[in-house]
């Protein structure tokens, strides 16, 4: 397993739901206090400024480092957990999953509770069951097992999904790629910059809480105040059946994506031009991708005070927002190599010139 495999596997498999990161930061702390100065907003994103970076445009990389999972709601008097979604799920991917319920006295393995077969009329089977109606089962038989075991009303709960590399090894297949495929793009871009420099003042930025409105985005920008800015994401490959190519043409292993539209943002259109011409030099193939129900981190960034240029650079994954989604190494390399040439572009002269 190679360092960029290494650091894919430790960031997804570490856990973080939205208000919950503090494994998954510690982990990210790891990498990026052997980079910069390390600080953090006061919601808890975590942010890095290279150390030795000249006074000359400031740039903003962010990728969240939340992933989407669940809150315990209410624990039932039988020992079972009702829960509330953090992030969107859709309902049909969740039955029969395994889920960690995180407790003040540790981890505690549980089930999303589904009827067998053999117990659904004919009517049952064809309806889907709603999340309100599910429940997570821990093996408990009372309130009283379960509370003995640790758990509380308002534990955070984490998807449970182990890293693998799959028959082509060039695809792997995890719980967070969203986002800590953007998370590790971001530090392994610093990484590179601090060896080779940039006519920037580069800030990393592991978000928090994008999952559930943004909101680690909007305060960390205030914080960074950058004068341009690249969010790191995970991007929705269509390339499954069922789906469209006129809902989605991106497609695994044909490159990274940058977003030219999504519910929240709309580029700069320069900055989306200079990434277009980057990749195009460098012979990156790079995909368009249009996101007609979804956001981004940076659409809280690009509306930091009178307005920051932003673009978003996504790694195309598979079936994100489950258990399991499936990414492809090169679509990864891709955008690493293409964001450290846009990184190393990024002067006084040419970050004035995205404006006006
Ligand atoms: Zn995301």
């Amino acid at each position: 397993m190679d360092k960029t495999t290494e650091l894919l596997k430790k960031l997804t498999e570490a856990n973080g739901v939205p208000g919950h990161e503090a494994e998954v930061r510690s982990l990210v702390k790891t990498y990026l206090e052997k980079i910069g100065d390390l600080s953090q907003d006061n919601v808890g994103s975590l942010i890095c400024t290279l150390p030795d970076s000249p006074e000359a445009p400031k740039v903003m990389l962010a990728g969240h480092m939340d992933e989407i999972g669940f809150m315990v709601k209410h624990i039932t008097k039988e020992g079972f957990l009702r829960f509330l979604p953090l992030g969107g799920w859709f309902d049909q991917v969740l039955l029969g999953h395994r889920v960690l319920v995180q407790t003040h006295k540790g981890p505690v393995v549980g089930v999303i509770g589904a009827k067998p077969p053999h117990l659904l009329d004919p009517e049952e089977r064809k309806k889907v069951v709603e999340k309100k109606d599910m429940y997570i089962d821990i093996g408990a038989t009372s309130r009283e097992e379960v509370e003995a075991a640790g758990v509380r009303t308002g534990d955070p709960v984490v998807p449970q999904s182990d890293f693998a590399i799959l028959a082509n090894p060039k695809t792997y297949l995890c719980k967070a790629f969203d986002d800590r495929v953007g998370t590790a793009l971001m530090i392994q871009t610093m990484q590179a910059i601090k060896k080779d420099g940039s006519p920037n003042r580069l800030v990393g930025v592991a978000t928090v809480m994008e999952e559930v409105g943004l909101r680690g985005a909007t305060t960390s920008v205030d914080a960074v105040d950058p004068d341009v800015a690249i969010v790191l994401e995970s991007d929705i490959a269509g390339d499954v059946p069922g789906i469209t190519e006129e809902q989605s043409a991106v497609k695994l292993g044909k490159g990274p994506s940058v977003l030219l539209y999504d519910r929240r943002m709309i580029p700069n259109l320069k900055l989306r031009d200079l990434v277009l011409a980057t990749a195009e030099e460098l012979k990156i193939p790079l995909q368009t991708s249009l996101i007609e129900g979804g956001a981004t981190d940076g659409g809280a960034i690009h509306l930091h005070k009178t307005g920051v240029p932003t673009v978003v650079l996504g790694v195309p994954a598979r079936h994100i927002h489950s258990h399991s989604s499936i990414i492809h190494r090169e679509d990864y390399d891709g955008a690493l190599k293409l964001l450290i040439a846009l990184v190393k572009k990024l002067d006084a002269e040419t970050v004035a010139g995205f404006t006006g």
